[in-house]
């Protein structure tokens, strides 16, 4: 029997009260509670998560479920600093394995090191966190600098390409990004200002007309989503930025907030005032802590000035920014992981349908969009549809920010408009291959992307040419010489995937890993016969079975390998020349 104490309510540690209650008790709030905390105490303890619980008011199996989901929440205290180094696809290809057997020989005491998926740092390879700053490139050499506090610089990209057509990037370098009367007189805001003396359906009818598709791989089109919350009766509706970027090789919404947040608010106000929400929230990857203070100061001063806050410059459209930062998962950037995150759960995907559109934050109706997306409705609005559609390729307009990596002359980020060729895109925005290197494959799109050989790299790239053999995904092209094999890659891919599925159906959370299996003893040159025709089951499984894109699209990348570079695979593995040790 249960004495009368075991049934108190526990009283809840002071300082935890403390910290709950400076975040207004709210448990949207986790997972910046957990940060925090960590941050104090070096990790999170059993009995401060069930404190935490406690002082929420919500199950410790859920508050307990949040921690252990975020590969950046730690349940083992972390003495000392923490370097997390990146293992994906563009620091493997430059030397992290190299990196991280340096650091771990030479660092002593006082160091965690980990590894990670993608920080985002692609243009900084091999990348790392030091408790929570970014830093790269990183090489064995550069060790001793690394523990005297050296964390390289990031990538400025001011100078255009020759042959770049610049428009989300129009102010890159001019503008000061922590400055909004830097902004201001470069434009910001003009379109917003002019857009509230009209009416919402101005807005609206300028986005469907200029054809804008979102820029998050899928490239559904922005003012179909925007029409479908507009309409909507209820009068509660959101607009959601979705900051996540965690996809391998893409970085180009840091690049972007990096050189002009005000671009992307400006683009939510718009949205908000088109579809009639008063709310909005910028979901941004845990591993920006720099570019979610930059975000943070560019709301402060938007608020500031009045184009945030109650009844902007004296109309009846209200309108506030909230920032909410995740704390390390590569699903989040699922748009109903994203949701469920926001809300302060784990960041397991909804059923779909109902979309987001409809049955967003809340169930209310919500405007999900990536940052590039967002980024481009400013020049629209003040442009003009016309003219925004007379930018580049007539079937699909506007530019696209391309991150191009790996064995080119001139890796980095550039902008252009859509149907550009593989060709093009190494030899005319990359410089061409290095010296000594040939074209072997390219992966496009992302890690969800294809696999792509000599064959493809004139068939123009857009939303379209995946179904020929090349994704575009996110604007991402890992370009490798005859050094780089293909089985190696895809093993690499599917190292990155087995670690972020997020493990709630089977076919994704077991099949990732059992392909990881497989290639790994391929890699190790003790494949089996009869591998080629798992990774074949596998691929179809994943597509076919998996809740979500994440595992879904799994299947891609899997299969471009097999069909294009199947002997590659046949036993025993040739040419595995870049290869990773066992973790
Ligand atoms: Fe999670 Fe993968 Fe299933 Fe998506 S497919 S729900 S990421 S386990």
């Amino acid at each position: 029997m249960l004495s009368e104490g075991a049934l108190a309510p526990k009283a809840v540690d002071p300082e935890i009260a403390a910290l709950v209650a400076e975040h207004g008790n709210n448990p949207e709030a986790i997972l910046a509670i957990f940060e925090t905390l960590q941050s104090q105490r070096g990790g999170l303890a059993q009995a401060d998560i069930c404190g935490i619980a406690r002082a929420l008011r919500i199950p410790t199996a859920q508050a307990y479920g949040v921690a252990t989901f975020y590969s950046m929440l730690a349940m083992l205290p972390r003495p000392g600093q923490t370097l997390r180094v990146c293992d994906g696809p563009a620091c493997w290809l430059d030397g992290a394995i190299q990196v991280q057997m340096a650091l771990e020989a030479n660092l002593g005491e006082g160091w965690n090191i980990e590894r990670t998926s993608c920080l985002g740092l692609c243009d900084r390879a091999p990348a790392a966190l030091v408790d929570g700053h970014q830093c790269g490139p990183l090489t064995p050499e550069r060790v001793p600098a690394l523990q005297n506090g050296w964390r390289g610089e990031a990538r400025v990209y001011a100078e255009p390409r020759q042959g770049e057509t610049r428009v989300l990037l129009a102010h890159a370098g001019a503008i000061d990004p922590d400055s909004i009367d830097s902004a201001l007189a470069h434009g910001a805001y003009r379109a917003f200002q002019r857009m509230l003396a009209q009416s919402p359906e101005t807005v609206l009818t300028e986005i469907e007309s200029a054809g804008l598709r979102g820029r998050g791989g899928a490239g559904f089109p922005t003012g179909r989503k925007w029409r479908t919350v507009a309409q909507d009766d209820r009068s509660l509706k959101y607009v959601v930025c979705n900051a996540d970027e965690s996809e391998p090789l893409v970085f180009k919404d840091r690049v972007l907030i990096d050189t002009n947040p005000h671009q992307l608010l400006e683009g939510m106000m718009l949205a908000a005032y088109a579809v009639g929400a008063c709310e909005g929230f910028i979901y941004i990857r845990g591993e920006y802590k720099a570019q979610a203070a930059r975000l943070e100061r560019a709301v402060q001063q938007a608020k500031a000035h009045g184009w945030l806050g109650e009844r902007i410059h004296g109309t009846d459209f209200s309108f506030h920014v909230h920032l909410h930062r995740g704390a390390g998962a590569y699903i989040c950037g699922e748009e109903t992981a994203l949701l469920e995150s926001l809300e302060g759960r784990r960041g397991e995907p909804r059923t779909r349908p109902p979309f987001p559109a409809t049955h967003g934050y809340h169930g209310q109706p919500t405007v999900v969009n990536n940052v590039e997306t967002f980024a481009a409705i400013p020049s629209i609005v003040a442009s003009g549809a016309a003219r925004y559609r007379a930018t580049g390729n007539p079937s699909m307009p506007g530019t696209k920010l391309y991150t191009l990596l790996g064995h080119v002359n001139r890796p980095g980020l550039f902008e252009a408009p859509f149907g550009l060729t593989l060709r093009q895109v190494i030899e005319e925005f990359g410089g061409g291959m290095r010296p000594g290197s040939t074209f072997h494959f390219a992966l496009t799109g992302g890690a969800a992307g294809t696999i792509v050989p000599p064959t493809l790299l004139d068939l123009p790239i857009d939303y379209t040419s995946a179904a020929k053999g090349v994704a575009l995904g996110a604007g991402a092209f890992l370009v490798c010489d005859q050094s780089v094999s293909p089985v190696a890659l895809l093993r690499e891919l599917l190292h990155f995937f087995a670690s972020e599925s997020c493990g709630k159906c089977t076919p994704c959370r077991v099949g990732t890993r059992r392909a990881r299996e497989v290639l790994d003893g391929l890699v190790a040159r003790q494949g089996r016969t009869g591998d080629i025709d798992e990774l074949r089951r596998l691929a179809d499984l994943l597509q076919a079975a998996s809740f979500c894109g994440l595992g879904q699209s799994v299947a891609i990348p899997m299969r471009s390998a097999l069909a294009h570079f199947g002997s590659a695979f046949e036993v025993p593995s040739s040419a595995v020349v870049v290869n990773r040790e066992e973790e």
